[in-house]
């Protein structure tokens, strides 16, 4: 069944922090069955420089001849470009020049950083003990609803991130993650259903199924992605996703092409 689902969330070497070559990356959905596949590797970041985080500035151009050439030695194999590009509010504008120059087929924005707070990386993670859980799940979720807004991104990925390590908030937040569901469906935001956080220490697909059955409630669309920075992650766990989404209530999902939605029935 899983062999069904497209995954859209594919890395490459070009960000400094995955293995592998492009074309194996290719060869490995392709041998699964999956319908088709996208890259979306981190764009360059504009307010950090660390290699091992995301694409050089130089690489970007690089990164799309090589989704291209893949495109042209594939041509009976849906790849499509993608590009996963993090939410930076003091950076707006340098993102939207970036992303303009080149056609993607969809564009996936994330929130790695709460206030210059690289919150997902196991370096800085002991500063969640000197925080109100609550008030980084209310900051990082704001982060998004303003990140929706901006209408620069098609799919927001990994949606409830901030619980990678396993800190849960202590108050319900089920109103907070209702303005979130209004805020995507409103911007025309869709959300992806990500399975590298079962390989995590919270051990969960993002978002939970208690956010993903609001976001159904407010008809925000689903993708699927594994996330992979290794060929052997392609596709990893979509058995599970399909559950998940399906648990949810929901029974279509889309692909994207040239930044248009496709809606397409589950499998
Ligand atoms: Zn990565
Ligand atoms: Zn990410």
């Amino acid at each position: 069944m899983h062999r069904q689902l497209p995954d859209y969330h594919i890395h490459t070497p070009f960000c400094g922090h995955a293995g592998g070559t492009m074309a194996e990356y290719v060869q490995e959905a392709r041998e699964l069955g999956l319908p088709e596949m996208g890259f979306a590797d981190h764009l360059p970041l504009f307010h950090i420089d660390d290699p091992t985080l995301a694409m050089s500035h130089n690489d970007l151009p690089r990164y799309i001849e090589q989704v291209q050439r893949l495109q042209q030695a594939n041509p009976d194999y849906p790849v499509r470009l993608g590009i996963e590009a993090d939410f930076i509010h003091d950076h707006l504008e340098d993102v939207a020049a970036v992303l303009a120059r080149y056609e993607f087929d969809y564009i996936y924005g994330s929130v790695h950083f709460v206030g210059g707070w690289g919150f997902d990386q196991s370096r800085f993670k002991f500063e969640f003990e000197k925080r109100d859980i609550d008030d980084v799940y209310e900051e990082y979720f704001g982060l998004v609803m303003t990140a929706a807004r901006t209408g620069l991104f098609d799919i927001m990925t990994h949606l409830d991130v901030v619980k990678k390590y396993g800190h849960r908030p202590r108050r319900d937040l089920a109103g907070l993650y209702r303005r979130v569901a209004g805020t995507l469906a409103k911007s025309d935001v869709a959300i992806e259903l990500n399975s590298s956080g079962l390989s995590k220490p919270v051990g969960e697909i993002y978002p939970s199924l208690e956010i993903l059955k609001i976001m159904r409630e407010h008809g925000v669309p689903i993708t699927f992605g594994s996330d992979s920075h290794k060929p052997s992650q392609v596709g990893r766990e979509f058995d599970q996703l399909l559950r998940l989404a399906r648990d949810a209530g929901y029974s279509d999902y889309v692909r994207f092409a040239g930044r248009r939605r496709i809606p397409m029935p589950l499998p």
